[in-house]
């Protein structure tokens, strides 16, 4: 397959956190969008016709999370299944095996150890919105961030850490973030993020993640700590960009 940068542009328009990315780092998105769509396939979930344009969003919003960091973090796996709609597995909602389910009663996405990450169209429509609690929700940046954070010792809200960072760090600012959110819920305070974020650490990192990208001003304000330490890891000021 080949790709044109129009057709690129043209797929990507109405996502607004792409007004970040500009000049050379704009193209290297590109280019690593183009890269990631070679190396991963795309396979239709039921009989749901995508199109190139959905592929190409797709492989873009896949790609922000690691565009300082290099398409070899989606190594060992190969396949996306997109579905139409959300979709329902048939097996236990949740089980010890590193199986990771996204929000919702019907899933809108999934991320698998070592397997596949398998999304709804419809859900990745309503990703350029934020939700009406203005809450940042992006499943494909949710199901990726997943497949980041398996990279250590399976879906347990930590990443791999960068040389210049500390996983003591990460462990007691995430933790004192859970807690404090955890106690705002408990009392009814509205969080600046979904309430799903507290299913697990698994799910809280990649909802802060979804957060991070979509409503960086929105992370940084209310959780200033975690914002900086995704900073680090993401090697991303999404704020100074915008
Ligand atoms: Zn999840």
């Amino acid at each position: 397959m080949g790709f044109t940068a129009a057709q690129w542009e043209s797929a990507i328009a109405d996502w607004p956190v792409m007004h970040r990315y500009k000049g050379h780092e704009r193209n290297a998105l590109r280019n690593m969008a183009f890269r990631f769509l070679v190396r991963k396939k795309i396979i239709s979930g039921g009989a749901f016709q995508f199109t190139d344009a959905m592929c190409l969003k797709i492989a873009t919003m896949a790609c922000v999370p690691i565009l300082h960091l290099g398409l070899d973090w989606y190594d060992h796996w190969k396949t996306v299944i997109l579905y139409e709609g959300d979709f329902i597995p048939n097996r236990p909602y949740r089980s010890d095996d590193g199986v990771v389910h996204s929000k919702g009663p019907g899933l809108s996405g999934e991320a698998w150890l070592r397997g596949p990450v398998i999304l709804s169209w419809k859900t990745i429509c309503e990703t350029s919105t934020k939700n009406p609690h203005g809450k940042a929700n992006n499943v494909v940046i949710h199901e990726f961030a997943h497949k980041l954070d398996m990279l250590r010792d399976g879906a347990n809200g930590a990443p791999p850490m960068h040389p210049d960072m500390s996983s003591g760090e990460w462990h007691d600012v995430f933790t004192a973030a859970w807690n404090r959110l955890q106690k705002d819920k408990k009392h009814h305070h509205s969080l600046p993020l979904i309430d799903y974020a507290l299913t697990s650490p698994a799910e809280f990192f990649a909802v802060c993640s979804e957060t991070f990208f979509e409503i960086p001003e929105v992370m940084k304000d209310k959780m200033p700590e975690v914002f900086r330490l995704l900073c680090q890891f993401y090697r991303q000021q999404p704020l100074l960009k915008s």
